[in-house]
């Protein structure tokens, strides 16, 4: 029987749940034995034309148009989609900007800075636009399986691959869930 396929993306976040999925040491041997993962941060993926997978995996917020043009086709392609950390699950750290106007954030950020001599935003046309504010992932796409925390333990994200791969609704027990 070919195995579950995976795809899976960080968008708005700093890898960190990427790393705790990586420090499940020795299961995470056996967990990518049994799926077949198409698509990794550490891929050479252009144009994020994504196959069709069973699992997609979302770490980090949505904070601009890329992320949001990338979370939609991650959706399209796969059957179940889990939004891996705080980031994907709320928004995260990241939305810590909400509150401030995009425009001030930039001057703040590229201007005002402390360092900063004769500073501009970046304004190049091929770069993503920021959003005004940032969201989680299940603001712009449906979510099947959350698993929060910053980052989610290893014990967590194996339950939810775990549960995934036995072909059951993960849903985390009150013990593995944290949001912080
Ligand atoms: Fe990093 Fe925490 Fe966001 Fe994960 S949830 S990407 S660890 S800030």
């Amino acid at each position: 029987m070919a195995k579950p396929k995976a795809a899976t993306v960080w968008l708005e976040c700093c890898s960190g749940c990427h790393m705790s999925l990586l420090d499940l040491d020795e299961a995470l041997v056996s967990v990518l034995s049994q799926i077949d993962l198409t698509v990794a941060p550490i891929t050479d993926f252009k144009d994020y034309q994504f196959p069709q997978v069973d699992l997609g995996i979302i770490e980090g917020a949505l904070g601009n148009d890329e992320q949001v043009e990338i979370a939609k086709k991650l959706r399209k392609s796969c059957t179940l989609l889990m939004a891996l950390g705080d980031c994907a699950v709320f928004g995260g750290i990241n939305a810590a900007r909400n509150h401030i106007p995009v425009e001030e954030l930039l001057r703040k950020g590229f201007v005002e800075t402390a360092s900063t001599v004769d500073g501009l935003p970046p304004h190049a046309p091929e770069l993503p636009v920021l959003l005004d504010r940032v969201k989680g992932v299940n603001q712009e796409v449906a979510v099947d399986i959350y698993v929060p925390g910053c980052p989610p333990s290893p014990e967590a994200i194996h339950f939810a691959l775990a549960e995934v791969l036995a072909g059951r609704a993960a849903k985390l027990p009150s013990g593995l869930l944290q949001f912080d």
